[in-house]
Protein backbone atom coordinates (compact mmCIF):
# COMPACT_ATOMS: atom_id res chain seq x y z
CA UNK A 1 0.00 0.00 0.00
CA UNK A 2 1.45 2.84 -1.03
CA UNK A 3 1.47 6.78 -3.33
CA UNK A 4 2.86 5.91 -6.59
CA UNK A 5 3.20 8.74 -9.31
CA UNK A 6 2.74 7.53 -12.82
CA UNK A 7 2.24 9.20 -16.13
CA UNK A 8 -0.86 7.66 -18.68
CA UNK A 9 0.52 4.73 -19.86
CA UNK A 10 -2.18 4.48 -23.19
CA UNK A 11 -1.76 6.87 -25.74
CA UNK A 12 -4.27 9.25 -26.98
CA UNK A 13 -6.29 11.52 -24.59
CA UNK A 14 -9.78 10.64 -24.31
CA UNK A 15 -12.05 13.35 -22.41
CA UNK A 16 -9.23 15.95 -21.86
CA UNK A 17 -9.06 17.68 -17.86
CA UNK A 18 -7.58 20.89 -19.42
CA UNK A 19 -7.48 22.70 -22.27
CA UNK A 20 -4.57 24.57 -24.00
CA UNK A 21 -2.19 26.62 -23.34
CA UNK A 22 -3.82 30.21 -25.04
CA UNK A 23 -6.86 29.23 -22.78
CA UNK A 24 -4.44 30.40 -19.34
CA UNK A 25 -3.39 33.01 -21.44
CA UNK A 26 -6.79 34.33 -21.84
CA UNK A 27 -7.42 33.74 -18.81
CA UNK A 28 -4.71 36.10 -17.28
CA UNK A 29 -5.66 38.50 -20.16
CA UNK A 30 -8.72 39.35 -18.48
CA UNK A 31 -7.88 40.00 -14.92
CA UNK A 32 -6.15 43.37 -16.54
CA UNK A 33 -7.97 46.63 -16.38
CA UNK A 34 -8.35 48.24 -19.66
CA UNK A 35 -7.31 45.31 -21.65
CA UNK A 36 -8.20 43.25 -24.58
CA UNK A 37 -6.22 39.95 -25.65
CA UNK A 38 -5.91 39.41 -29.22
CA UNK A 39 -5.84 35.79 -30.02
CA UNK A 40 -4.01 35.07 -33.28
CA UNK A 41 -5.12 32.33 -34.74
CA UNK A 42 -8.39 30.53 -35.86
CA UNK A 43 -11.52 31.80 -34.21
CA UNK A 44 -12.17 29.09 -32.63
CA UNK A 45 -9.39 29.60 -30.36
CA UNK A 46 -11.22 32.40 -28.62
CA UNK A 47 -14.65 31.57 -29.21
CA UNK A 48 -14.86 28.34 -27.32
CA UNK A 49 -12.46 29.74 -24.35
CA UNK A 50 -14.74 32.51 -24.41
CA UNK A 51 -17.66 30.28 -23.78
CA UNK A 52 -16.50 28.43 -21.11
CA UNK A 53 -15.36 31.37 -19.54
CA UNK A 54 -19.26 32.94 -19.99
CA UNK A 55 -20.19 29.21 -19.15
CA UNK A 56 -18.44 28.97 -15.35
CA UNK A 57 -18.79 32.71 -14.23
CA UNK A 58 -22.04 33.53 -15.92
CA UNK A 59 -21.13 36.62 -17.43
CA UNK A 60 -19.43 37.94 -20.40
CA UNK A 61 -15.75 38.64 -21.33
CA UNK A 62 -14.53 40.43 -23.91
CA UNK A 63 -11.50 38.48 -26.21
CA UNK A 64 -10.40 38.97 -29.44
CA UNK A 65 -9.15 37.31 -32.56
CA UNK A 66 -7.01 37.95 -35.37
CA UNK A 67 -9.12 35.03 -37.37
CA UNK A 68 -6.54 33.53 -39.08
CA UNK A 69 -8.18 31.86 -42.07
CA UNK A 70 -6.38 29.34 -44.68
CA UNK A 71 -4.19 32.25 -46.65
CA UNK A 72 -3.04 33.10 -43.56
CA UNK A 73 -2.19 29.42 -42.45
CA UNK A 74 -0.41 29.02 -45.52
CA UNK A 75 1.68 32.73 -46.05
CA UNK A 76 1.71 34.06 -43.16
CA UNK A 77 -1.17 35.97 -40.61
CA UNK A 78 1.00 38.92 -39.23
CA UNK A 79 -1.07 41.35 -41.31
CA UNK A 80 -4.38 40.09 -39.66
CA UNK A 81 -2.70 40.73 -35.93
CA UNK A 82 -2.06 44.58 -37.50
CA UNK A 83 -5.55 44.92 -38.38
CA UNK A 84 -6.95 43.44 -35.55
CA UNK A 85 -4.95 45.96 -32.88
CA UNK A 86 -6.02 48.63 -35.08
CA UNK A 87 -9.84 47.69 -35.31
CA UNK A 88 -9.21 46.84 -31.23
CA UNK A 89 -8.40 50.56 -30.89
CA UNK A 90 -10.66 52.24 -32.75
CA UNK A 91 -13.56 50.62 -31.18
CA UNK A 92 -12.26 50.51 -27.57
CA UNK A 93 -11.08 54.06 -26.68
CA UNK A 94 -10.24 53.02 -22.88
CA UNK A 95 -8.00 49.73 -23.70
CA UNK A 96 -4.18 50.04 -22.86
CA UNK A 97 -3.05 46.79 -22.83
CA UNK A 98 -3.35 44.51 -25.63
CA UNK A 99 -1.45 40.77 -25.24
CA UNK A 100 -0.88 38.97 -28.21
CA UNK A 101 -1.31 35.61 -28.11
CA UNK A 102 -0.33 33.03 -30.25
CA UNK A 103 -1.79 30.10 -30.81
CA UNK A 104 -0.95 26.12 -32.77
CA UNK A 105 -1.58 27.22 -35.77
CA UNK A 106 0.48 30.25 -35.54
CA UNK A 107 3.64 29.31 -33.54
CA UNK A 108 3.55 26.32 -36.25
CA UNK A 109 3.51 29.01 -39.41
CA UNK A 110 6.58 30.97 -37.63
CA UNK A 111 4.61 34.56 -37.09
CA UNK A 112 7.06 36.90 -35.68
CA UNK A 113 4.88 38.89 -33.26
CA UNK A 114 7.56 40.23 -31.39
CA UNK A 115 8.96 41.80 -34.88
CA UNK A 116 5.42 42.91 -35.61
CA UNK A 117 4.96 44.57 -32.34
CA UNK A 118 8.15 46.63 -32.99
CA UNK A 119 6.69 47.71 -36.52
CA UNK A 120 3.38 48.60 -34.98
CA UNK A 121 5.27 50.63 -31.47
CA UNK A 122 7.04 52.26 -34.62
CA UNK A 123 4.64 53.16 -37.03
CA UNK A 124 0.73 52.56 -36.46
CA UNK A 125 0.92 53.61 -32.52
CA UNK A 126 3.11 56.90 -33.05
CA UNK A 127 1.49 57.49 -36.51
CA UNK A 128 -2.22 57.29 -35.66
CA UNK A 129 -2.34 56.91 -31.91
CA UNK A 130 0.40 59.31 -30.64
CA UNK A 131 -1.45 60.45 -27.35
CA UNK A 132 -2.75 57.40 -26.40
CA UNK A 133 -1.12 54.78 -23.72
CA UNK A 134 -1.15 51.45 -25.72
CA UNK A 135 1.13 48.25 -24.95
CA UNK A 136 1.35 45.70 -26.64
CA UNK A 137 2.43 42.34 -24.75
CA UNK A 138 4.14 39.60 -26.71
CA UNK A 139 2.68 35.91 -25.18
CA UNK A 140 4.02 32.84 -26.92
CA UNK A 141 1.59 29.93 -25.88
CA UNK A 142 1.82 27.29 -28.46
CA UNK A 143 -1.03 24.54 -27.55
CA UNK A 144 1.12 21.35 -28.36
CA UNK A 145 2.94 21.75 -24.91
CA UNK A 146 2.05 22.58 -21.86
CA UNK A 147 -2.05 23.12 -20.88
CA UNK A 148 -3.92 25.96 -19.85
CA UNK A 149 -2.26 25.81 -16.84
CA UNK A 150 1.44 26.48 -18.16
CA UNK A 151 -0.27 29.07 -20.82
CA UNK A 152 -1.87 30.96 -17.52
CA UNK A 153 1.99 30.96 -15.47
CA UNK A 154 3.83 31.97 -18.68
CA UNK A 155 1.51 34.93 -19.45
CA UNK A 156 1.16 36.19 -16.31
CA UNK A 157 5.31 36.25 -16.12
CA UNK A 158 5.31 37.62 -19.23
CA UNK A 159 2.70 40.23 -18.10
CA UNK A 160 4.70 40.76 -15.09
CA UNK A 161 8.10 40.98 -16.60
CA UNK A 162 6.92 43.62 -19.87
CA UNK A 163 5.14 45.97 -16.57
CA UNK A 164 7.18 45.85 -13.79
CA UNK A 165 9.89 49.18 -12.82
CA UNK A 166 11.64 49.46 -10.25
CA UNK A 167 11.29 52.70 -8.68
CA UNK A 168 10.85 53.50 -4.73
CA UNK A 169 10.07 50.72 -2.27
CA UNK A 170 5.97 50.74 -1.95
CA UNK A 171 5.66 48.32 1.04
CA UNK A 172 3.07 46.21 -0.29
CA UNK A 173 3.45 42.66 -1.03
CA UNK A 174 2.17 40.93 -4.17
CA UNK A 175 -0.17 37.83 -4.22
CA UNK A 176 -0.63 36.14 -7.51
CA UNK A 177 -3.57 34.35 -6.46
CA UNK A 178 -3.49 31.55 -9.22
CA UNK A 179 -6.42 30.58 -11.23
CA UNK A 180 -9.53 31.06 -8.60
CA UNK A 181 -12.65 31.79 -8.57
CA UNK A 182 -14.37 35.76 -7.35
CA UNK A 183 -15.42 33.86 -3.77
CA UNK A 184 -11.79 33.16 -3.22
CA UNK A 185 -10.68 36.14 -3.95
CA UNK A 186 -13.45 37.94 -1.75
CA UNK A 187 -12.40 35.03 1.08
CA UNK A 188 -8.17 35.66 0.03
CA UNK A 189 -8.74 39.76 0.79
CA UNK A 190 -10.68 39.27 3.92
CA UNK A 191 -7.95 37.71 5.57
CA UNK A 192 -5.58 40.34 4.29
CA UNK A 193 -7.67 43.28 5.44
CA UNK A 194 -7.85 41.21 8.84
CA UNK A 195 -3.95 41.18 9.22
CA UNK A 196 -3.76 45.07 8.10
CA UNK A 197 -1.68 44.37 4.93
CA UNK A 198 -1.34 46.49 2.43
CA UNK A 199 -1.31 44.07 -0.70
CA UNK A 200 -1.20 44.47 -4.47
CA UNK A 201 -3.75 41.29 -5.44
CA UNK A 202 -2.44 40.19 -8.92
CA UNK A 203 -4.91 39.37 -12.11
CA UNK A 204 -7.29 40.10 -9.46
CA UNK A 205 -10.87 38.48 -10.74
CA UNK A 206 -13.46 39.76 -7.90
CA UNK A 207 -15.12 41.41 -10.09
CA UNK A 208 -15.93 38.31 -12.30
CA UNK A 209 -19.00 38.02 -10.17
CA UNK A 210 -20.11 40.95 -11.72
CA UNK A 211 -23.36 43.03 -10.79
CA UNK A 212 -26.23 44.14 -13.33
CA UNK A 213 -26.60 47.92 -13.14
CA UNK A 214 -28.73 50.06 -14.31
CA UNK A 215 -25.94 51.63 -16.76
CA UNK A 216 -26.48 48.38 -18.64
CA UNK A 217 -23.08 47.54 -18.27
CA UNK A 218 -22.24 43.74 -18.69
CA UNK A 219 -19.11 42.97 -19.74
CA UNK A 220 -17.16 41.70 -16.60
CA UNK A 221 -13.29 42.80 -16.18
CA UNK A 222 -10.13 42.12 -14.08
CA UNK A 223 -9.30 44.86 -12.36
CA UNK A 224 -5.22 44.55 -11.93
CA UNK A 225 -3.96 48.24 -13.06
CA UNK A 226 -1.32 48.93 -15.49
CA UNK A 227 0.29 50.93 -11.91
CA UNK A 228 -0.44 47.30 -10.01
CA UNK A 229 1.86 45.27 -12.58
CA UNK A 230 4.61 48.36 -12.60
CA UNK A 231 4.92 48.84 -8.79
CA UNK A 232 5.40 44.94 -8.61
CA UNK A 233 8.93 45.31 -8.71
CA UNK A 234 8.71 47.72 -5.94
CA UNK A 235 6.81 45.36 -3.25
CA UNK A 236 8.75 44.03 -0.41
CA UNK A 237 7.70 40.34 -1.10
CA UNK A 238 5.76 38.28 -2.88
CA UNK A 239 3.49 35.55 -2.30
CA UNK A 240 2.20 32.71 -4.73
CA UNK A 241 -0.48 30.51 -3.84
CA UNK A 242 -0.46 28.56 -6.39
CA UNK A 243 3.25 26.68 -7.69
CA UNK A 244 1.63 26.19 -10.55
CA UNK A 245 -0.23 29.20 -11.60
CA UNK A 246 1.81 32.21 -10.63
CA UNK A 247 4.92 30.63 -9.78
CA UNK A 248 6.70 31.87 -12.18
CA UNK A 249 6.41 35.47 -12.26
CA UNK A 250 7.00 35.96 -8.65
CA UNK A 251 10.26 33.93 -9.49
CA UNK A 252 10.94 36.14 -12.01
CA UNK A 253 10.71 39.23 -9.79
CA UNK A 254 12.84 38.09 -7.37
CA UNK A 255 15.17 36.76 -9.49
CA UNK A 256 15.29 40.50 -11.36
CA UNK A 257 14.39 42.72 -8.59
CA UNK A 258 15.37 40.67 -5.35
CA UNK A 259 11.69 40.80 -4.47
CA UNK A 260 11.55 37.85 -1.60
CA UNK A 261 9.74 35.36 -2.68
CA UNK A 262 7.04 32.59 -0.76
CA UNK A 263 5.80 29.76 -3.07
CA UNK A 264 2.73 28.18 -1.48
CA UNK A 265 1.26 26.67 0.30
CA UNK A 266 -2.40 26.58 -1.66
CA UNK A 267 -4.54 27.76 1.31
CA UNK A 268 -6.84 25.00 1.10
CA UNK A 269 -8.23 23.63 4.16
CA UNK A 270 -6.99 24.02 8.10
CA UNK A 271 -3.20 23.40 7.52
CA UNK A 272 -2.76 25.18 4.68
CA UNK A 273 -4.86 27.94 5.89
CA UNK A 274 -2.56 28.45 8.87
CA UNK A 275 0.30 28.08 7.03
CA UNK A 276 -0.67 30.59 4.73
CA UNK A 277 -1.50 32.95 7.85
CA UNK A 278 2.36 31.76 9.63
CA UNK A 279 3.68 32.85 6.29
CA UNK A 280 1.89 36.39 6.25
CA UNK A 281 2.98 36.72 9.91
CA UNK A 282 6.36 36.17 9.19
CA UNK A 283 6.75 38.26 5.75
CA UNK A 284 4.90 41.50 7.04
CA UNK A 285 5.25 41.02 11.05
CA UNK A 286 1.74 41.50 11.43
CA UNK A 287 -0.02 39.39 13.95
CA UNK A 288 -2.76 37.02 13.72
CA UNK A 289 -6.22 38.75 14.94
CA UNK A 290 -8.43 37.17 17.63
CA UNK A 291 -11.13 37.71 14.68
CA UNK A 292 -9.04 35.07 12.58
CA UNK A 293 -8.43 32.59 15.08
CA UNK A 294 -12.21 32.48 16.07
CA UNK A 295 -12.71 32.00 12.21
CA UNK A 296 -10.70 29.10 12.17
CA UNK A 297 -11.97 27.81 15.88
CA UNK A 298 -15.62 28.16 13.89
CA UNK A 299 -14.04 25.84 10.67
CA UNK A 300 -12.37 23.54 13.26
CA UNK A 301 -16.12 23.18 14.81
CA UNK A 302 -17.86 22.49 11.96
CA UNK A 303 -14.91 19.78 10.83
CA UNK A 304 -15.24 18.08 14.17
CA UNK A 305 -19.38 17.50 13.65
CA UNK A 306 -18.49 15.98 10.00
CA UNK A 307 -15.22 14.31 10.19
CA UNK A 308 -15.15 11.23 12.28
CA UNK A 309 -18.87 10.45 11.58
CA UNK A 310 -19.36 10.89 8.19
CA UNK A 311 -16.37 11.82 6.30
CA UNK A 312 -13.27 9.53 7.38
CA UNK A 313 -12.15 6.29 5.71
CA UNK A 314 -14.12 7.56 2.74
CA UNK A 315 -12.35 6.79 -0.54
CA UNK A 316 -12.05 10.32 -3.31
CA UNK A 317 -11.03 10.81 -6.59
CA UNK A 318 -9.74 14.17 -7.68
CA UNK A 319 -9.06 15.82 -11.21
CA UNK A 320 -8.32 19.22 -12.07
CA UNK A 321 -5.99 22.13 -11.60
CA UNK A 322 -2.76 20.91 -9.97
CA UNK A 323 -2.85 22.93 -6.84
CA UNK A 324 -6.39 22.20 -6.61
CA UNK A 325 -6.21 19.09 -6.84
CA UNK A 326 -3.04 18.20 -4.11
CA UNK A 327 -4.76 21.03 -1.82
CA UNK A 328 -8.05 18.95 -1.93
CA UNK A 329 -6.13 16.10 -1.32
CA UNK A 330 -3.89 17.45 2.01
CA UNK A 331 -7.57 18.33 3.25
CA UNK A 332 -9.12 15.63 2.59
CA UNK A 333 -6.18 12.99 4.61
CA UNK A 334 -6.72 15.48 7.46
CA UNK A 335 -10.11 14.83 7.26
CA UNK A 336 -9.54 11.14 7.57
CA UNK A 337 -10.67 10.50 4.09
CA UNK A 338 -8.47 8.19 1.74
CA UNK A 339 -7.71 10.07 -1.65
CA UNK A 340 -7.25 7.13 -3.82
CA UNK A 341 -6.49 8.56 -7.50
CA UNK A 342 -6.16 11.84 -8.18
CA UNK A 343 -5.45 13.08 -11.39
CA UNK A 344 -3.35 15.71 -13.31
CA UNK A 345 -4.33 16.74 -16.52
CA UNK A 346 -0.75 17.06 -18.25
CA UNK A 347 2.78 16.19 -18.12
CA UNK A 348 4.61 19.00 -16.18
CA UNK A 349 7.77 17.12 -15.26
CA UNK A 350 8.08 19.16 -12.34
CA UNK A 351 5.36 17.55 -10.59
CA UNK A 352 7.97 14.73 -9.54
CA UNK A 353 9.99 17.05 -7.47
CA UNK A 354 6.51 19.08 -5.75
CA UNK A 355 7.61 18.89 -1.94
CA UNK A 356 3.67 17.95 -1.39
CA UNK A 357 3.73 14.76 -3.81
CA UNK A 358 6.70 14.29 -2.21
CA UNK A 359 5.27 14.56 0.85
CA UNK A 360 2.10 12.40 -0.29
CA UNK A 361 5.06 9.41 -1.21
CA UNK A 362 6.44 9.22 2.18
CA UNK A 363 3.41 9.52 4.21
CA UNK A 364 0.47 7.85 2.79
CA UNK A 365 -0.19 4.24 3.84
CA UNK A 366 -3.33 2.73 1.50
CA UNK A 367 -3.19 2.81 -2.28
CA UNK A 368 -3.29 6.02 -3.48
CA UNK A 369 -2.56 6.64 -7.52
CA UNK A 370 -1.58 10.17 -8.98
CA UNK A 371 -1.71 9.41 -12.28
CA UNK A 372 0.07 12.95 -14.95
CA UNK A 373 -0.55 13.58 -17.91
CA UNK A 374 -4.06 11.84 -17.51
CA UNK A 375 -7.66 12.14 -18.93
CA UNK A 376 -11.21 11.27 -17.66
CA UNK A 377 -11.10 8.07 -19.22
CA UNK A 378 -8.49 7.10 -16.83
CA UNK A 379 -11.35 7.80 -14.04
CA UNK A 380 -14.08 5.96 -15.76
CA UNK A 381 -11.96 2.88 -17.28
CA UNK A 382 -10.65 2.53 -13.45
CA UNK A 383 -14.18 2.74 -11.90
CA UNK A 384 -15.88 0.55 -14.59
CA UNK A 385 -13.01 -2.23 -15.41
CA UNK A 386 -10.28 -1.64 -13.01
CA UNK A 387 -12.16 -2.10 -9.12
CA UNK A 388 -11.43 1.48 -8.41
CA UNK A 389 -14.29 1.86 -5.50
CA UNK A 390 -15.18 5.14 -4.89
CA UNK A 391 -17.09 7.25 -2.39
CA UNK A 392 -16.69 10.41 -3.69
CA UNK A 393 -15.54 12.22 -6.78
CA UNK A 394 -14.66 15.94 -6.83
CA UNK A 395 -13.82 18.01 -9.53
CA UNK A 396 -14.81 20.50 -12.60
CA UNK A 397 -18.23 20.01 -14.50
CA UNK A 398 -16.59 18.06 -17.65
CA UNK A 399 -16.09 14.59 -15.63
CA UNK A 400 -19.32 14.62 -14.29
CA UNK A 401 -20.76 11.61 -16.60
CA UNK A 402 -18.50 9.66 -14.77
CA UNK A 403 -20.23 10.51 -11.25
CA UNK A 404 -23.75 10.39 -12.88
CA UNK A 405 -23.42 6.78 -15.26
CA UNK A 406 -20.85 5.10 -11.80
CA UNK A 407 -23.61 6.22 -9.55
CA UNK A 408 -20.80 8.37 -7.30
CA UNK A 409 -21.84 11.21 -5.50
CA UNK A 410 -20.05 14.29 -6.70
CA UNK A 411 -18.69 17.79 -5.44
CA UNK A 412 -18.41 19.92 -8.09
CA UNK A 413 -15.20 21.97 -7.71
CA UNK A 414 -12.29 23.63 -9.85
CA UNK A 415 -12.87 25.14 -13.33
CA UNK A 416 -15.06 25.09 -15.38
CA UNK A 417 -17.97 24.37 -13.08
CA UNK A 418 -21.16 25.13 -14.91
CA UNK A 419 -23.99 22.67 -14.01
CA UNK A 420 -24.33 24.06 -10.27
CA UNK A 421 -25.24 27.37 -9.80
CA UNK A 422 -23.20 30.15 -8.54
CA UNK A 423 -20.13 27.82 -7.15
CA UNK A 424 -17.86 30.86 -8.77
CA UNK A 425 -19.14 33.08 -5.62
CA UNK A 426 -18.26 30.36 -2.86
CA UNK A 427 -14.32 30.08 -1.58
CA UNK A 428 -12.34 26.72 -1.20
CA UNK A 429 -9.48 29.10 0.09
CA UNK A 430 -9.14 30.14 3.84
CA UNK A 431 -10.96 28.72 6.76
CA UNK A 432 -14.11 29.86 4.67
CA UNK A 433 -13.39 27.55 2.05
CA UNK A 434 -12.50 24.83 4.74
CA UNK A 435 -16.53 24.77 5.71
CA UNK A 436 -17.67 25.23 2.31
CA UNK A 437 -15.51 22.01 1.17
CA UNK A 438 -16.95 20.23 3.45
CA UNK A 439 -20.27 20.82 4.19
CA UNK A 440 -20.60 20.28 -0.01
CA UNK A 441 -19.03 16.62 0.81
CA UNK A 442 -21.25 15.51 3.43
CA UNK A 443 -23.84 17.35 2.01
CA UNK A 444 -23.08 14.90 -1.24
CA UNK A 445 -22.57 11.89 0.70
CA UNK A 446 -26.18 12.82 3.06
CA UNK A 447 -27.76 12.90 -0.20
CA UNK A 448 -26.46 10.09 -1.59
CA UNK A 449 -27.72 8.04 1.19
CA UNK A 450 -30.95 8.97 0.79
CA UNK A 451 -31.15 7.79 -3.00
CA UNK A 452 -29.16 4.52 -2.41
CA UNK A 453 -32.38 4.10 0.74
CA UNK A 454 -30.08 3.78 3.66
CA UNK A 455 -32.52 4.21 6.48
CA UNK A 456 -30.48 4.82 9.27
CA UNK A 457 -29.84 8.28 7.83
CA UNK A 458 -32.99 8.55 6.29
CA UNK A 459 -34.55 8.46 9.93
CA UNK A 460 -32.21 11.28 11.09
CA UNK A 461 -30.19 9.83 14.16
CA UNK A 462 -27.48 12.32 13.58
S1 LIG B 1 -5.47 23.47 -29.57
FE1 LIG B 1 -4.74 24.98 -31.05
S2 LIG B 1 -6.48 25.22 -32.48
FE2 LIG B 1 -7.28 24.23 -30.65
S3 LIG B 1 -8.05 25.92 -29.38
FE3 LIG B 1 -5.94 25.47 -28.72
S4 LIG B 1 -4.68 26.88 -29.88
FE4 LIG B 1 -6.65 26.81 -30.91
Amino acid sequence: MACNVTERQRAGVINPIFTCQPAGAQFASIGIKDCIGIVHGGQGCVMFVRLIFSQHFKESFELASSSVHEEGAVFGALKRVEEAVDVLLMRYPHVKVIPIITTCSTEIIGDDIDGLINKLNDELLQEKYPDREIHLVPIHSPSFVGSMISGYDSAVKDIVKYFATKSEPNGKLNVFTGWVNPGDVTALKHILKEMDIDATVLFEIEEFDSPLMPSGQHVSHGTTTIDDLKSTANASASIALNRYEGGKAAQFLESKYGIPVTIGPTPIGIRNTDNFLQNLKQITGKPIPRSLVKERGIAIDTLTDLTHMFLAEKKVAIYGNPDLVIGLAQFCIDLEMKPSLLLLGDDNPNYGEDPRIKELKEKVDWEMDIITNADLFELEDRIKNKGLELDLILGHSKGRFTAIDNKIPMVRVGFPTYDRAGMFRHPVVGYAGAIWLAEQMANALFTDMEYKGEREWSLNVW
